[in-house]
């Protein structure tokens, strides 16, 4: 019997207490049959509604044709220590798929899941490195995924393994976030780059109010944090669509594909499959990005404070910027730029740029000690600008919603076009 693709891997301790199916006898000899394979999982963008990458899953085919998915022998591996010598087989199996992928489309990004333990020495650490420096893979292709309890309570040697991989140019993202309790605190301690919003979170989206308010805040905390964020186990197009509104900007889920063999992830890829392709998310989070940029300069310059903190004179630096450093500014010169044609989008470099001199001067005015009778017509005026900021990103995403939105299309779902990749 074929084993359905199963959900995350409970934790290995959870594991440990029940019989495992498999002995690490029948384990050390499936690796060296060669049973042991990669699936390519593919991860979309939500933002272009194309494949962008994968994440190998890796598979154990016997001889029958039966498939052991690995929630039955990774905690084995991982109980055994054996973990350590098939993470480093896997990541050689890794570097030769991966030349067959690039071979098809060099962009794609590659994920694979690696256990704590493979950080308790230097050794995969030091290959990864050396692999990422001798151009094998190019910068950010590589991403290696890392479960926040895996890493809970680390110790410094494992902390400057990781950073020696971010260093290296390698991407580190933490599995299964918000499925355990301690995922702030490994974020703030840990050089994550990416956050994967776990499945079962997920699937919560439209459950409940709460739960729903929990995912989408999940998506803005990691924007804010400056991480990327990829949604796991997305397996309709409702949540799809919720989780692109919200600025997520990858997923996976089986509603776009499940893992598939090597070839088949290939042909796969050659057939160009689309989804809804919908940056309104993205308009979305940057004026939730300047909303609180003026809230802040608003704390600094009337409350003294910057994030809750009493500000001094190098911290309120960070509001008195050019255009072009606020986060609405980085989005506006960086990624915004595929609207540049758009009339509106144009309109707001003058605004901003206006926005940002006031800005500078109440700076300079709130650091001088001026009284806040002087400072509240210039508060005024960033106001106004503030307002037709926000008022040219709304003409720009209801021009984004009306050409969603052609007369003959009933629904919005209509309107996104959406194709199934063909069989
Ligand atoms: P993970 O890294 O969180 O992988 C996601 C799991 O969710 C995969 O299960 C995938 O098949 C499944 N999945 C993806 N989309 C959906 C969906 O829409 N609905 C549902 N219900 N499930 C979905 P898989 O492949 O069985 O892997 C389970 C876990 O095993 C992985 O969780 C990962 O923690 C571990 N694992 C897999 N491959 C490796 C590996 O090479 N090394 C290590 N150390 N662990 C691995
Ligand atoms: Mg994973
Ligand atoms: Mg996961």
């Amino acid at each position: 019997m074929v084993a359905p693709e199963s959900g995350s891997l409970p934790t290995t301790s959870e594991h440990r207490d029940v019989a495992p199916a498999v002995t690490l006898e029948d384990l050390e000899r499936a690796l060296a049959r060669g049973e042991l394979q990669f699936h390519f999982q593919p991860r979309v963008s939500l933002v272009l509604g194309s494949v962008i990458g994968a994440e190998a899953l890796i598979r154990w085919v016997r001889a029958d044709g039966t498939t052991i998915p690995p929630a039955e022998f990774i905690p084995l591996a991982e109980a055994s220590g054996f973990i350590t010598r098939l993470t480093a087989a896997f990541f050689e199996q890794l570097l030769a798929d991966l030349a067959i992928i690039h071979a098809v489309d060099p962009l794609l990004d590659v994920s694979f899941n690696v256990s704590a333990q493979d950080f308790e020495s230097d050794d995969l650490t030091a290959r990864i490195c050396s692999v990422a420096q001798s151009g094998l893979v190019a910068k950010g292709r590589l991403e290696i995924e890392l479960t926040e309890t895996a890493v809970l309570g680390s110790g410094d040697a494992i902390l400057a393994r990781l950073q020696r991989l971010r260093a290296c140019g390698v991407r580190l993202a933490m599995d299964d976030f918000g499925t355990g309790f301690s995922g702030l605190e490994a974020l703030s301690r840990l050089p994550f780059s990416t956050i994967k919003l776990d499945q079962g979170l997920v699937r919560r989206v439209g459950s409940s109010d709460k739960d729903t308010a929990l995912v989408e805040a999940s998506i803005r905390m990691g924007h804010v944090a400056g991480l990327d964020i990829v949604a796991e186990g997305i397996e309709d197009q409702a949540t799809y669509l919720q989780l692109q509104g919200w600025g997520c900007t990858v997923g996976q889920g089986y509603w776009m594909s499940r893992p598939l063999a090597l070839d088949a992830f290939l042909d796969f890829v050659r057939r160009q499959p689309r989804w809804p392709a919908q940056p309104v998310g993205l308009v979305h989070m940057a004026m939730l990005d300047h909303i609180a940029w003026r809230k802040g300069i608003m704390d600094l310059v009337f409350y003294g404070t910057v994030d809750g903190e009493r500000a001094d004179a190098a911290l309120a630096q960070r509001y008195a910027t050019e255009p072009t450093d606020c986060r609405l500014g980085q989005w506006y010169y960086g990624g915004g730029q595929h609207f540049a044609s758009d009339l509106a989008f144009q309109a707001i470099e003058g605004p901003h740029r206006v926005l940002h001199e006031i800005g500078q001067s109440l700076v300079a005015a709130a650091l001088e000690g001026r009284p806040h009778a002087e400072l509240i017509p210039k508060f005024r005026r960033l106001s106004e600008q503030s307002v037709r900021i926000i008022d040219l990103l709304q003409q720009l995403e209801a021009g984004l919603l009306a050409s969603l939105c052609a007369p003959e299309r009933r629904s919005i779902h209509d309107a996104l076009c959406f194709r199934p990749p063909a069989a």
